[in-house]
Formats: C-alpha cells, sequence, structure tokens
C-alpha cells in the first residue's frame, strides 16, 4: 500500500496533523487505492505562504513563457493519458471510456491555454483627448484557491488551474477526498513539466477543514469552487464577507425535451447517455426527461427497454456501461428518494433497488433507475439526486416543456430534440440554462467555450472558454498623456 503526501513548498511532505485517510475502490471496497494526508489549517497556512512565493515569481514570466510549460503539460498528459484514465477509474468508479475522455478534456484545456499565452489581450482605444494613449491590459491577481468536486477528478481541476496558471498566478489545490489519486498524477504532471515548484501547492483533506481554510484565509483573494449547491453557498458567505473573487458552478436538474416530430431513435440514444453515462454523477446528467404527450408512452416503454439491457460492473471490465456511485452515502441518496418518489405518488418503472451478484456486491452499485408519472413540483422532479435516476414527465407541447424546464432553482444545462427549426430557436430562446443542446443529450461540453449554469447553479462567471481568463486576472487601464498640458478628461472632451 502506498502513502501519499502534500505538495507543499517544493516538496512532497507529510501533513502536519500526522493523519491520513484511506482511498478505496467504489467498485470494489476490499481495493485500497493508497492512503492521503487529512491535513489541517496549519499545512494550508504553509503552502499559502509557499505559494505567495512563487507567485512573485511565476508572475514576471512571460505568458508566453507560461503558456511553453502548459504546452509540455498537454503534452505529458497525452503520454500518460491511459495510465491516469485507469487509475482514475479505480478511484472514481466511471468506465475506461469515460476517464480517458475526462483526461482528453485535460489535453485541450493544457493546449488551448498553450495558446493563450501569446493572445492575452487587452485592449487600445482611441483616447477622447488629443496626444493621449488609453489602454487596458491583464494582471495576474495572486495566489487561487481552487477546490473541485469528485466527478471529473482531472478535467475540472484543470479547467481552473490552467488558466489560473496561465494568467501568471500561484493555485493551491485542494482535491476532493474522494479522488486524491488523479490530483496527485496531475501535480506530478506540472511538476515535470517545469512549472516553479512553489507555484503549485496540493493539500489533502477534508473540505470542511482544509477547505475551509483555503476559503478563509486572507492570503488568497481567489476562489474557484465546483461542488453541491449548499457547500457553494457557506464559501460564498465567506467570500462575500472578505471580498474575495469568487466563481461558484453547482449543481444542476438538467432536462431533456422530446417534441412529437423528433428523431426517436436519436433521442433514445441520448438519453440513454444523458441520464446514465457517469451513473448519473455529472453535474450536466439529463435527471429529468420531459415528452411531448402525443410520443410519451411508446417512447417511455423503449428507454425503459434499452435501460434495462444496461450492463452494470467495474468500470475498468471490458464490456460495462454503468459504474459504480461513488460512495455509500451516494448510493443512499438515490434509494431515500426511490422512497420519496413512491410517497409523492411517481411510479418507479425500472430499478429502485440495490443489484445483486458477486461482481457487484462489493462496490457501491444501484440499478439505473426511471420515475414514471412524475409531475412538476415533486422532489424528484426538483432535487439534484446525483446518481442513476431519471424522472419522466409529460408535457402537451413545446411552450409546456419550456415551462416545466424552467421551474427549478438551477440552469445548467438544456435539450431538444425536435425537427422544427422555428421550435428549436424560440427554445434557444426561453430555455433558462447556462448550456442547452439542440438534437444532442444534456453532457459533451467543449474546452474552448465558457461552460456554466445560472440561478443556484453558478454566480455568473464561467469555466472554459475565453471567458475564464477574465476571471484569473485583473483588468489594469493605463492612460498616457504626451500633450505636455493639463488635459481633463470629461471637462476639456473634444478641445483643439
Ligand atoms: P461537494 O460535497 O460540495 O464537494 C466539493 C468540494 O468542496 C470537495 O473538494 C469538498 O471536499 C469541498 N468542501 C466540502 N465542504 C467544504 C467547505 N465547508 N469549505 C470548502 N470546501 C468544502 O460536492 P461533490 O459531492 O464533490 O460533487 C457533486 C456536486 O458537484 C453536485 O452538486 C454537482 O452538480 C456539482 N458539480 C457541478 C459542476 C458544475 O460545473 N456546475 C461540475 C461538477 C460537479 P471533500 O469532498 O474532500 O470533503
Amino acid at each position: 500500500m502506498t502513502t501519499f503526501e502534500n505538495f507543499i513548498a517544493g516538496a512532497w511532505v507529510a501533513p502536519e496533523t500526522g493523519d491520513y485517510f484511506e482511498n478505496r475502490n467504489p467498485a470494489d471496497w476490499n481495493d485500497l487505492i493508497g492512503t492521503f494526508p487529512r491535513s489541517g489549517a496549519s499545512d494550508l497556512a504553509k503552502a499559502v505562504a509557499s505559494a505567495r512565493r512563487g507567485f512573485a515569481q511565476w508572475s514576471k514570466t512571460p505568458a508566453p513563457a507560461r503558456g511553453q510549460v502548459l504546452q509540455r503539460v498537454g503534452q505529458l498528459l497525452v503520454e500518460r493519458k491511459e495510465d491516469i484514465a485507469r487509475a482514475m477509474t479505480r478511484e472514481m468508479g466511471k468506465v475506461l471510456a469515460e476517464t480517458r475522455g475526462d483526461v482528453q478534456e485535460g489535453i485541450d484545456t493544457a493546449f488551448y491555454a498553450a495558446t493563450e499565452g501569446r493572445r492575452l489581450f487587452g485592449r487600445v482605444v482611441p483616447s477622447e483627448l488629443r496626444n493621449k494613449w488609453a489602454m487596458s491590459y491583464r494582471r495576474p491577481i495572486g495566489v487561487a484557491g481552487l477546490i473541485t468536486p469528485f466527478n471529473f477528478p482531472l478535467a475540472i481541476p484543470t479547467w481552473k488551474m490552467f488558466p489560473a496558471l496561465l494568467c501568471g498566478n500561484a493555485v493551491i489545490f485542494k482535491p476532493a477526498e474522494d479522488v486524491p489519486l488523479t490530483g496527485h498524477l496531475l501535480v506530478e504532471v506540472l511538476l515535470e513539466a517545469g512549472l516553479p515548484p512553489e507555484v503549485v501547492q496540493l493539500v489533502h483533506g477534508q473540505g470542511s477543514v482544509v477547505g475551509r481554510a483555503l476559503v478563509e484565509h486572507p492570503d488568497v483573494p481567489v476562489i474557484s469552487f465546483t461542488g453541491s449547491t449548499e457547500t457553494g453557498a457557506r464559501i460564498g458567505e465567506t467570500c462575500g464577507r472578505m471580498h474575495k473573487r469568487l466563481s461558484l458552478e453547482m449543481g444542476g436538474k438538467n432536462a431533456m425535451l422530446v417534441m412529437d416530430d423528433a428523431d426517436l431513435d436519436l433521442a433514445l440514444d441520448g438519453v440513454v447517455w444523458g441520464a446514465f453515462g457517469t451513473t448519473g454523477q455529472r453535474c450536466t446528467a439529463t435527471s429529468r426527461l420531459i415528452l411531448h404527450e402525443k410520443i410519451h408512452d411508446r417512447f417511455l416503454q423503449r428507454v425503459a427497454d434499452r435501460v434495462q439491457q444496461l450492463r452494470l460492473g467495474p468500470g475498468l471490465e471490458e464490456g460495462t456501461d454503468v459504474g459504480p456511485l461513488i460512495h455509500e452515502e451516494a448510493r443512499e441518496k438515490v434509494d431515500e428518494y426511490v422512497g420519496i418518489a413512491k410517497g409523492e405518488g411517481a411510479v418507479v418503472a425500472i430499478g429502485g433497488s440495490v443489484p445483486g451478484g458477486a461482481k457487484l456486491e462489493r462496490g457501491w452499485f444501484y440499478t439505473p433507475t426511471i420515475f414514471a408519472g412524475v409531475k412538476p413540483g415533486m422532489r424528484v422532479e426538483q432535487e439534484e439526486i446525483f446518481g442513476p435516476a431519471l424522472a419522466v414527465l409529460k408535457a402537451k407541447d413545446l411552450a409546456e416543456a419550456i415551462r416545466i424546464n424552467n421551474d427549478v432553482q438551477y440552469g445548467l444545462s438544456s435539450s431538444l430534440y425536435t425537427r422544427d427549426v422555428n421550435g428549436a430557436f424560440r427554445a434557444m430562446a426561453d430555455l433558462d440554462t447556462g448550456i442547452t443542446y439542440i438534437n444532442a443529450p444534456t453532457i459533451g461540453a467543449e474546452a474552448h467555450l465558457p461552460f456554466g449554469g445560472v440561478k443556484q447553479t453558478g454566480n455568473g462567471h464561467r469555466e472554459g472558454g475565453w471567458e475564464v481568463y477574465d476571471f484569473y486576472s485583473e483588468t489594469k487601464v493605463v492612460y498616457v498623456d504626451y500633450s505636455g498640458k493639463l488635459q481633463r478628461a470629461q471637462i476639456d472632451t473634444y478641445e483643439s
């Protein structure tokens, strides 16, 4: 068994607490992957002091040179893609094809960040006065605290880390306790690629201890968090009080709308992948299916038939479609919602139980579940379950389907299947989510476009795309007056 350490002040070090936690395979809890530091606030304080030194150096490194480091990071990720994907499946559970995709997203994010090193645009605009120059440019901010969830153990940390580094910040990375190994492998890659050691710090441990210490530390002016809406709200309170820059990406209750004119074969593939891929543990997972009343019964039957054929098993095993949930509480939560759904009058069309069989008995598996007869406002329709559970509703037309979609507290992703071009454009305008897919499921973001949600999913910032570079840089404006006389903006405007 391997004991892993934190990376603080340029070295792999044991936590000052002396305490470690176990990381086990969710598909087989007898499989102990390693032990990782259960750090305390003093470990975090050392990481911050070191990151400040790292920042002083890195912020002066030209952005194209910072980009070159990220280019090498991308290259190393390409070389290690298979090894990292296998390690990730072992600790997180999702099937190998998906963990390969998770690493690929990190690769895309690295290469995209590398090119931004030569393009970190400011603006030069005409001054309203003669003989005066007016421009803006981007400056690094300082130490960025990055707190990430379990479900995309590599991609989500890279969405935060790479743009933060490209902009010249130092980073402190607190991965979710469920996936510390992938975090460790990512930091190894950064160091091997030539990132100066004090620019990145890896501090493992509990969110309520070390995550909280990171958020509360006065020398960490930037916090980027992805996780549940409840944790995000708590972090938001602290950051608001301390005037920190904060990006929040949180929960979702995403819907796929299928109209009566849709290509139903295509929609069927889409909903099975959208709802049960990653065992439903995606922020963008399809957790509601809103069907036009004319196709409701037959399409629901086809979905149920298909989902029943999905093969549960360890993600490393060839032929597995659906892996385990991340841990016991996650499985209990799904089971609890089965009880809630029944209590509310919904019908458990398929699933709703812990599966049997020798292959599954030591993992957190749950049978893919479909709730039929769900009505708007039921808890299974409103609340994020974050597991292999799909709530199916009926709508009389597109307008009603859009209303149902919008009537939740979340607003991450939505999807519409239709052949009606006018309806598609109406939905693009009216679906109240940060991302909308037409004729594709609710999942499948691309690295060079902004990613994020509205309402209680996010606080207005975005990950990915160009927009994230705004978050990790401070815009400074410089005016150079070379007229040799006092010119008063607004007062002397347009004077000759
Ligand atoms: P979580 O329980 O909120 O944890 C997220 C991270 O926050 C973990 O690293 C956790 O540490 C840490 N944390 C917990 N309490 C904290 C505190 N008081 N202060 C600072 N940090 C704290 O979420 P999760 O279960 O890992 O992830 C599932 C959730 O993430 C779902 O709601 C999903 O929708 C959301 N998500 C959203 C997006 C998006 O882009 N919108 C993407 C992916 C996931 P420990 O786990 O180590 O305790």
